[in-house]
């Protein structure tokens, strides 16, 4: 039985510095904010190479502390993609603001830079990317779309902790990066977790007010904000973690490798990291022309596999009131018909990988 993201293996990887830490902040019973917490955000900025990291309670939250922090707020538009998990555009929504779908490219499955000025009016503050699978979009050119555009780059890099274009860390782009340590994300915590980034001190500031109730000092409120702290007991774990984190993510590469390799002359698309990025492989994603039969294939033989995402953001129910209908985002509709993501950990064996692929490739040939 293979494991699509092996939690228990990254658990037994460091199980005595984890249960240690875990101890150490029972015996502390410092549970919220603290020492654990401070520390996590000093690291977290060290690891992206500068400015600031502001903890918070999940990936969503952080979002939505982006969105707080920059004054984007009801009426506003915001430009993002349709082929995101929920909380991407259900987090502009949340604040009543009207999310703007752009489609995505094929190459990389993020936001399509050359269809989104077209889509800019007057009432659009920002724009919300995100680095799907692992990989950051062109981080470059919607910074400048931004710059001459007078918008705020907000990234939601949920998938991509740690992922680089031109050589920095991802989350040092834009006027805010967010990510999530979700537990299945690159880097999880123990449950709920995610983090801010930004290099303005000033904007850093704000976010720790907004996610602790927009306190100033205790019991005293300069914003409305949210209950959005992350526990000690995340931090604790997330600080080991973290400082292993490097090497996962040199063997969730070399995982996609073996994939790449072993899928070379099999009937499908497989995932392309593009030219001055790297890609931590949140998922290994590939896109198929007969899902559901690979799919079932793949059960019969013990292997788990995903949909990331089934149906555009622009389909959903809950977005219905925006009035999109099918046939508006082409590349967003084939990619949620066709996309497919097989087991991706560090811990998979090259064996195994090497299975997955003979499966995959046996149902292309039939
Ligand atoms: C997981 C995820 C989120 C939400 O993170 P949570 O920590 O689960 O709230 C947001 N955006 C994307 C792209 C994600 O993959």
């Amino acid at each position: 039985m293979i494991d699509f993201a092996n939690l228990k293996e990254s658990h037994k990887a460091h199980k005595e510095e984890i249960e240690e830490a875990v101890l150490r902040v029972c015996r502390n019973a410092q549970f919220i904010m603290g020492s654990e917490v401070e520390s996590l955000e000093k690291e977290l900025a060290e690891f992206v190479g500068g400015g600031y990291a502001v903890s918070c309670s999940s990936g969503s939250s952080a979002l939505l502390l982006a969105l707080m922090a920059l004054g984007v707020k009801a009426g506003d538009e915001v430009i993002t993609t349709p082929f995101t998990f929920i909380a991407t555009a259900e987090m502009i929504a949340l604040l009543g603001i009207k999310p703007v779908f752009v489609d995505i490219s094929l190459e990389d499955y993020n936001l399509d830079c050359d269809l989104i000025e077209q889509e800019i009016t007057p009432k659009t503050k920002a724009i919300l990317a995100v680095s799907l699978y692992g990989q950051p979009p062109n981080l470059e050119k919607l910074e400048h779309i931004c710059k001459e555009r007078n918008l705020k780059l907000i990234l939601d890099g949920a998938q991509s902790f740690g992922a680089e274009f031109l050589g920095r860390k991802d989350s040092t782009f834009g006027a805010i990066a967010t990510t999530s340590f979700f537990p299945a994300k690159p880097l999880g915590c123990y449950g709920d977790g995610g983090a801010v980034f930004t290099q303005e001190e000033s904007l850093a500031k704000k976010i720790a007010s907004l996610r602790l109730h927009g306190e100033k000092s205790r019991y005293v409120h300069q914003f409305v904000g949210i209950g959005g702290r992350l526990d000690a007991l995340q931090a604790a774990v997330l600080r080991i973690k973290l400082k292993y984190f490097a090497q996962d993510i040199a063997a969730r590469n070399k995982v996609a490798k073996l994939y790449n390799h072993y899928l070379s002359s099999a009937n499908v698309v497989i995932p392309r990291v593009l030219e001055g990025r790297s890609s931590v492989f949140a998922q290994y994603t590939l896109r198929v022309k007969n899902r559901e039969k690979i799919q079932e294939k793949l059960k019969d033989s013990g292997i788990p596999s995903a949909i990331h995402y089934p149906l555009g953001l622009h389909l959903q129910e809950c977005f219905a009131p925006l009035g999109y209908k099918k046939g508006d985002f082409p590349n967003t509709e084939l990619a949620s018909e066709e996309v497919l993501s097989l087991p991706m950990n560090p811990y998979l064996q090259e064996s195994e990988i090497k299975e997955i692929a003979q499966v995959v490739q046996k149902v292309m040939e039939s």
